[in-house]
């Protein structure tokens, strides 16, 4: 297993390597994908180029996600209330939750400090995280949202599924690029949360136990003086 520095030069180098081979391939992918969409247009009952174009659309949001992760960094980090960012992705991803029967629970401290945060990444990072939740329960369930300010400076999000789980061994594969166990995964959604939780200079850990549900635990330094002070100005 590789310690957390070797996993995050991993990530650094996969991060810059990714951009170039993404954009080479999202080109050809364009023409392939219009043409494909031109056949089935023509062939309409041909049941092999269906297969083609969901497979197209695969390599199409793992390419999406890479070249996500590659974004050169025009990130804006600002002091926020990490609350409204979590209710503003459950408010996005309200349709799939009621269409899966998922319902979401949300408890916070009442003081809960704000962080200093690049908000667009942040709710990435929720996204992907709701989105593993709600795969691990096909037959729906309960999430539930914990926030806790842990003193000392920091906050902890706690999401807590009742899904599938992940066997003991497999916890310290998580964030590794490509491991997935879906049949239409990238593999990259957890990747993409440890690398952006580790440029909040917080940490991820996951609990699970088979068949019972997944604890995924984030913590946040909380917003200091200094940082409420600087943006105040900026
Ligand atoms: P993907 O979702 O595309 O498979 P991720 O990086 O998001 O890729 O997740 C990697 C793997 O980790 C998943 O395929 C799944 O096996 C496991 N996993 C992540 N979150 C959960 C969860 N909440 N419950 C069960 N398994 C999970
Ligand atoms: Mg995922």
């Amino acid at each position: 297993t590789m310690n957390l520095l070797q996993k995050s030069e991993k990530l650094a180098i996969l991060g810059e390597m990714s951009a170039g081979i993404a954009h080479e391939i999202r080109n050809p992918l364009t023409s392939i994908k219009g043409f494909i969409q031109l056949a089935i247009s023509e062939n309409p009952q041909n049941k092999y180029f269906a297969i083609v174009l969901s497979e197209i659309e695969r390599i199409n949001s793992i390419v999406g996600e890479l070249l996500f992760l590659a974004k050169p960094t025009a990130d804006v980090f600002l002091v926020k209330d990490i609350r409204n960012i979590i209710k503003d992705v459950v408010t996005l991803i309200h349709t799939q939750l009621s269409l899966h029967n998922i319902q979401i629970n949300e408890v916070y401290d009442w003081d809960i400090p704000k962080i200093l945060c690049e908000e667009q990444r942040l709710k990435q990072v929720f996204i992907n995280l709701l989105q593993n939740a709600i795969e691990a329960m096909p037959k729906g369930g309960y999430i539930s949202i914990k926030g806790t300010f842990l003193g000392e400076g920091n906050i902890s999000i706690e999401i807590m599924d009742q899904g599938v789980g992940i066997p003991e061994e497999r916890i310290s594969t998580l964030g590794e690029p490509f491991y997935t166990t879906k049949e239409k995964g990238t593999g990259l959604g957890l990747m993409t949360c440890y690398k952006i939780i580790e440029s909040h200079n917080g940490k991820l850990c996951f609990q699970s136990e088979v068949n019972k549900g997944t604890k995924v635990t984030i913590i946040f330094p909380a917003a200091t003086q200094d940082t409420l002070l600087g943006t105040a100005i900026h």
